[in-house]
């Protein structure tokens, strides 16, 4: 089986690390890949988003399976583009852009999980001629006050703020002066909710599912999660409170009803669904859903799964995923991210990277790296996420740890306590 990893990151980087150990792959193609994937498979430089450059490649090098690593151009369409307009008999993992809705509105995700009774927080959603009405349903909550872009605006949409007048400021000018673009032409607002976050991730084909490793996140760039929100700064898998009694609760509460939504509501759905959750006093609730997998949680979900992920993601093609099993590997896994300096701010690129050649026992998956000559350097704000394995989280931790440290560019920045708060 031939097949085609779409996206440049640590997340696709992994994917592809999982698909070449299987023997069904025959040839890999990642377009446009990076110096990671380049080791795995053949690089295409191809864009995510040039639908029609996929299509002949899909065409060319006869490519079974197609997966979707970024949310870009699922919201944008490519599942439907290569499958209906360009006419291709290939598998695409990840929705059609009716489906990807689930990402890519928030506010057609709040209504779709008040639909089906998804655990969620109480929301409203205005538009620029209900400045007002914000404004006055913002006075009956209480802060924080949680202010989201309706749609897809690079993870910087969401506004958490702690004072009222700051909060219609900025209400006003997401929906008056267009702050995220095209993006906030539409803004949710909700209930803040407290308590622990954490992602848990099917595998559907549109009737049944799997679910793949849990996993937990650190998003802040400063320790003790302080400071600019990131992309992502290190995960871990498993997540000591997700016992079997939290993921019942998850899977009957909020993973049968999403896939049974997505059904009754004719929104044919092949691919990967995310729930980025919050553990609410026991009680999990949907803070947002994802189309894709999550990066960097991908760098340990990966590496926790023991199945054969080509026969996971042709039975979900194929929709006969009921007819498959998953194994979990029982270790643990952490990855810890190493950036740029000044990430998530600016930072500078073309860093020359050294070192790689002498870590051990840790998988490096490359996410902001690029090759310039024979020089291997940086050229993302996230670079490199270091990933291990444990009889635990901490021996995890230690090899992850173990393995940056032999590591160097200039600037290198990572957090030294992930996965520590557990
Ligand atoms: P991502 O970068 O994860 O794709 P996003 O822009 O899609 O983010 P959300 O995941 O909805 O936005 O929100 C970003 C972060 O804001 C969440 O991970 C969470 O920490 C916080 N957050 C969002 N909604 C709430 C809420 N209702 N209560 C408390 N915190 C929230």
């Amino acid at each position: 089986m031939n097949i085609l990893v779409l996206g440049s990151g640590g997340r696709e980087h992994a994917i592809s690390w999982k698909i070449s150990q299987s023997d069904r792959c025959d040839k890999l193609y990642i377009a446009p890949g990076n110096p990671g994937t380049a080791s795995l498979g053949e690089n295409v430089a191809l864009g995510v988003n040039d639908f029609e450059g996929i299509a002949n490649l899909v065409r060319e090098k006869n490519i079974d399976i197609v997966v979707v690593g970024p949310e870009d151009p699922l919201v944008n369409g490519i599942h439907d583009y290569l499958v209906d307009d360009a006419k291709l008999d290939v598998k695409v993992i990840g929705p059609r852009k009716g489906g990807a809705q689930l990402e890519g509105s928030k506010d057609f995700s709040k209504q779709f999980m008040q639909r089906h009774n998804i655990p969620t927080a109480a929301y409203a959603t205005f538009t620029k001629d209900q400045i007002e009405e914000g404004e006055k349903f913002l006075e009956s909550m209480n802060a924080p006050y949680v202010l989201k872009a309706d749609g897809l605006a690079a993870g910087k949409g969401v506004l958490i703020l702690d004072n009222l007048d700051e909060a219609k400021a900025e209400l006003r000018a997401m929906l008056a002066d267009a702050k995220f673009g095209d993006a906030s032409s539409r803004v949710v607002i909700e209930e803040f909710l407290s308590g622990i976050e954490f992602s848990v991730f099917a595998l559907t084909d549109g009737k049944n599912y799997v679910i793949l490793p849990e996993a937990k996140d650190y998003k802040r760039i400063g320790e003790g999660d302080t400071g600019l929100n990131t992309g992502g700064m290190g995960a871990i898998s498993p997540v000591p409170f997700v016992d079997d009694a939290m993921m019942k609760k998850v899977v009957d509460q909020i993973v049968e009803p999403t896939i049974n939504g997505l059904n009754s509501e004719s929104l044919p759905y092949v691919g990967f669904v995310f729930f980025g959750l919050i553990n609410v006093n026991g009680n999990p609730f949907v803070i947002e859903y994802n189309a894709r997998m999550g990066d960097p949680e991908t760098e340990v979900v990966m590496p926790r799964l023991k199945s054969d992920f080509v026969d996971l993601l042709e039975a979900a093609g194929n929709g006969t995923l009921d007819q498959q099993t998953i194994e979990f590997d029982e270790r643990a896994a952490t990855t810890v991210m190493v950036v740029s300096g000044g990430y998530p701010g600016s930072y500078p690129k073309g860093k020359s990277i050294s070192g790689l050649e002498n870590v051990e026992n840790c998988t490096v998956f490359h996410a902001g790296t690029k090759m310039e000559g024979d020089q291997l350097v940086t050229s993302g704000g996230r670079v490199m996420a270091f990933t291990a394995y444990g009889t635990d989280k901490k021996e995890a931790l230690e090899r992850s740890y173990e393995g940056i440290k032999r590591v160097c560019f200039e600037g290198i920045t990572f957090r030294s306590d992930i996965g520590f708060d557990l």
